[in-house]
C-alpha cells in the first residue's frame, strides 16, 4: 500500500506519540514515585511570650495555637514582669491563696532547694533585684548590702498551707522568681494540651530549652545546641518526648573591672554563680526537671553533677 508522504508523517508522529504515552503509563505503575505525591510538610509558629521566642513545629496546624494559649495563661500566672500575675500579686503582699499550677511550681521549687542543697532557690528574687538583673541596671554591690539581702533569702522563708493553696512568706521583703523554672513548667503544660487533643508529634523550642513530643515523621527529633559563640553548635541531640535545657553564662552578663558578673546568682553566697562552667544542658522527661536542673548546675559547678544526678535517674548532662 503507498503513502504520500504527507500521510507518512502524519503516521510516524502518532506511532511517537502513541509508544511514548505507553512508555511513561508503563514506567509509572513499575516504578511508584520515589515521593508520595502528598509532601511531608511541617507547620511552624513562633510568638513572643515568657520574655523568650517561642516556635513550635508540628505536621498539625493547630500546635501552635494550642501551645501558644496555654503559654499564656501560665505566663499570667507566673511572669514577675506582669504586675496582676500572682507571683507579683504574693510578692507585694507576702501571703496569697494562689492556682493549683502556681502552688505546684512553688512546691516543686521547694523540693529542688532541698535535693540541690540551697543552689537552686527562688527566693533569690531580691538578689537578681541587687545585682541589677531585673532593669538590666547592673551593679557590683557592697559586701553589707549582699549580706542584708541575704536575710530574705532561702526556702525556710517560704510556708505552703496544702491545705488551701496558700503561700505565705515568714518575714517581710522576702520575694520569688521563677525564671528558672516557670518556661520548663509551661513546656510540660503545653505538651499536656496537646496530648488532649491528640497531637502527638511536635517540636518546641522556647528560647534556650525545647520539648520533643513524639518523632518527627517516624524518626526522632534533631536538636542542635548553641554555645557562647552562636554560629557554633556545641552538641546535637536526638529527642523523642524529651525535654532539653541549656543555662549559660552567656545569656545575661556584665563585665566590672575585667570581670564577668552573670544572672545565675548563688543563693548562699549572694554573688553571680563563679563556676568554670560557660553552659550546662540537661535532658530529662518533664520540662520543669530540665529547666530546674540546669540552673542548679550550673551554680554547683562539675563536681556536684554526678552526685546530684543519682537523685535523678534517666537525666543526662552535657557540660561546657
Ligand atoms: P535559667 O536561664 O533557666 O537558668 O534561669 C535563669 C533565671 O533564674 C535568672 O534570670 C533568675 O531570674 C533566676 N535565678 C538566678 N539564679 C537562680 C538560682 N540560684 N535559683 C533559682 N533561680 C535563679
Ligand atoms: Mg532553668
Amino acid at each position: 500500500m503507498a503513502f504520500s508522504a504527507k500521510t507518512r508523517r502524519y503516521l510516524v508522529a502518532f506511532l511517537i506519540i502513541g509508544w511514548s504515552i505507553t512508555l511513561i503509563y508503563s514506567l509509572s505503575r513499575s516504578n511508584p514515585p520515589k515521593y508520595p505525591l502528598k509532601a511531608k510538610r511541617l507547620y511552624r509558629d513562633n510568638r513572643l511570650l515568657m520574655g523568650t521566642f517561642w516556635q513550635v513545629s508540628s505536621p498539625n496546624n493547630q500546635a501552635g495555637a494550642i501551645v501558644f494559649s496555654e503559654v499564656s495563661r501560665i505566663q499570667q500566672l507566673l511572669s514577675k514582669y506582669i504586675q496582676t500575675s500572682e507571683i507579683s500579686r504574693l510578692n507585694r503582699l507576702g501571703r496569697l491563696k494562689v492556682s493549683a499550677d502556681t502552688f505546684f511550681v512553688i512546691k516543686k521549687s521547694q523540693e529542688f532547694c532541698r535535693l540541690t542543697q540551697g543552689a537552686f532557690d527562688i527566693t533569690v528574687a531580691p538578689l537578681v533585684d541587687l545585682w541589677g538583673f531585673t532593669n538590666q541596671e547592673f551593679q557590683v554591690p557592697s559586701d553589707d548590702k549582699i549580706r542584708a539581702v541575704l536575710e530574705l533569702v532561702g526556702s525556710d522563708k517560704i510556708i505552703l498551707h496544702e491545705k488551701d493553696n496558700v503561700v505565705e512568706f515568714k518575714i517581710p521583703g522576702t520575694r520569688i522568681d521563677l525564671g528558672a523554672i516557670a518556661k520548663g513548667f509551661a513546656l510540660d503544660c503545653a505538651v499536656k494540651k496537646l496530648k488532649e487533643n491528640n497531637i502527638d508529634s511536635c517540636l518546641i523550642n522556647a528560647g534556650g530549652q525545647v520539648y520533643a513530643l513524639g518523632n518527627k515523621f517516624g524518626q526522632a527529633w534533631k536538636i542542635a545546641i548553641r554555645g557562647a559563640n552562636k554560629s557554633e553548635i556545641t552538641t546535637t541531640l536526638e529527642l523523642k518526648n524529651k525535654s532539653a535545657s541549656t543555662t549559660g553564662n552567656y545569656e545575661q552578663f556584665f563585665f566590672k573591672n575585667g570581670k564577668r558578673y552573670c544572672h545565675i546568682i548563688d543563693p548562699r553566697s549572694g554573688y553571680p554563680a563563679q563556676t568554670q562552667i560557660t553552659s550546662v544542658t540537661v535532658v530529662a522527661d518533664q520540662g520543669l526537671t530540665a529547666d530546674a536542673l540546669s540552673t542548679s548546675l550550673f551554680v554547683l559547678g562539675k563536681k556536684d553533677v554526678e552526685e546530684i544526678l543519682k537523685k535523678f535517674p534517666g537525666t543526662l548532662v552535657k557540660i561546657y
